[in-house]
């Protein structure tokens, strides 16, 4: 029994709900082996307590009160702490179907279990100490991830990568606490300002460090969330070709997104790694003709959420009134402008298309004879990863809490060499070092409160 959990044993259906091979019911927590010897019987007619911790056991789930036979299904014993939640956990495989599943649920629920809050297993494993906070997001992360990248940061995340780069940090920072605190015991002044110059050296190191991962950020958030990313154009300049020639080729996952209505999708297009989330306003599926169908000022409005545009011009005629109306959008805004039709005659001034531009990269294409589609997707990937090392390299910070938390220990370690060249007291400089460790610690969960701790964890499906 966990000192930090309780004896409350939680259960869940682990698995999607929906039709599949197997489904799984987990159940954590210190009765999870005498709820399920209770359902259980074994076809070799073993008990299910001779289980030894990560053994199987073959037989049936039955319903204790009639003696009803559920299901077919295998046991999977894993015992504390050796178990992803570090408590004594059982798996009930079954099939995977959402009458069995929910069956086997309620039985468990009968025979004392509660039902698992969102993320709940999760949460367990780090309030007992198997990951730390960023671990743990990264699971999540691990779940939703939309293309081999994303999945690469979130795995890298999941093994500690960024965890072990931030705990190298707080320890160092505390080693410069230590050592002026250690100075400021002398009586003698010039020990104290060796040990404020000396400290002044590993700030900037620290910074440096800091700033490095920093730099993933903007990438590690885009891996993570993708890149919404919306087409303009005037009518019949190649908007929707241009979505379908992306779409059927790069098309990576639809999902619906949690917590809104089911008509609502997401669509991304896979371009090297990098997710493009092609932003889709309720209820128009043809993103494309967003501009033609809710007119230029709400197009506005799309562009302002957007992290990239690709704007479509078409070669084969002269700039319209219309095609500059959407060019008047581009200002404070990353965009990529397309010419397209460039199979047709050119009667498009391109020089005129640049006094627009502000230097943003034009290139041709022809969407009906898919040319120029590959150097479009090289100018994205390059933009996005703008000379950065690429995933599994190094460790990349993917969240928004964490860049905030990062940043904000930056920050201090500003104040702190502020303060030094100040040539103010020792315990002045501890307090900025202090607060800075205190924002490191935010990343790993050393230093965050219940409430940010729960925040995180119900963004978690049932059953993790
Ligand atoms: P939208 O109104 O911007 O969505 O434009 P569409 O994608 O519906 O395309 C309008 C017309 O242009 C269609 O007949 C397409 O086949 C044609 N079109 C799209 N791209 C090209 C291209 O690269 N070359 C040529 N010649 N025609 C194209
Ligand atoms: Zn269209």
């Amino acid at each position: 029994m966990s000192m930090l959990t309780g004896d409350d044993t939680i259960s869940a259906i682990a698995t999607a709900i929906g039709e599949g091979g197997i489904g799984i019911i987990r159940i954590s927590g210190s009765k999870a082996m005498a709820i399920a010897g209770k359902l259980f019987i074994s076809k070799s007619g073993k008990t299910v307590d001779s289980l030894l911790s990560h053994q199987v056991m073959y037989g049936h789930i039955i319903d204790p009160a009639s003696g009803e036979t559920v299901d077919e299904a295998i046991l999977l014993s894993m015992r504390a702490p050796r178990s992803y939640t570090c408590e004594d956990v059982v798996e009930i495989h079954c099939h995977g179907g959402p009458v069995p599943l929910k069956r086997i649920l309620d039985l468990t629920l009968v025979q004392g279990a509660r039902l698992a809050e969102p993320g709940e297993f999760t949460k367990r494993a780090f309030l007992n100490g198997r990951l730390d906070l960023a671990q743990a997001e990264a699971v999540i992360d691990i779940i939703r991830s939309k293309t081999d990248a994303s999945l690469k940061v979130a795995v890298g995340n999941l093994s500690g990568q960024l965890s072990e780069q931030v705990r190298a940090l707080r320890h160092a920072v505390l080693r410069m606490i230590a050592q002026l605190e250690a100075a400021i015991d002398f009586p003698e002044e010039d020990i104290e300002e060796a040990a404020a110059a000396d400290v002044a050296q590993l700030i900037a190191e620290a910074k440096s460090r800091l700033t490095t991962l920093l730099a993933t950020a903007q990438t590690g958030r885009i891996l993570r969330e993708g890149l919404a990313t919306v087409i303009i154009g005037k009518p019949n300049v190649g908007k929707s070709s241009l979505l379908n020639a992306l779409l059927r080729e790069k098309r990576a996952i639809v999902t619906d997104i949690p917590g809104t209505t089911r008509d609502i999708i997401e669509e991304y297009v896979n371009i090297g790694g990098i997710p493009l989330k092609i932003i889709d306003t309720a209820g128009i599926r043809d993103t494309a003709d967003v501009v033609e169908k809710i007119g230029v000022e709400r197009a506005k409005a799309l562009v302002e959420q957007a992290d990239l545009i690709l704007l479509l011009l078409d070669s084969s005629a002269p700039l319209s009134p219309e095609d500059r109306a959407v060019l008047e959008l581009l200002p404070g805004k990353q965009a990529i402008v397309l010419i397209n039709k460039s199979d047709l005659p050119a009667r498009l001034e391109t020089e005129e298309v640049e006094k627009y531009t502000g230097g943003r990269l034009v290139l041709k294409i022809s969407v009906a004879r898919e040319e120029g589609l590959a150097a479009l997707e090289q100018a994205i990937v390059d933009m996005v990863y703008g000379g950065q090392v690429s995933p599994g390299e190094a460790a990349f910070v993917n969240n928004v809490r964490h860049s905030a938390a990062l940043r904000a220990a930056l920050e201090r370690l500003n104040d702190a060499e502020a303060t030094i060249e100040a040539g103010m007291p020792s315990d002045c400089i501890v307090v900025d070092l202090r607060e800075a460790w205190e924002k490191l610690g935010a990343v790993t969960g050393d230093t965050v409160g219940e409430d940010i701790i729960d925040q995180i964890f119900t963004q978690f499906c049932i059953g993790k």
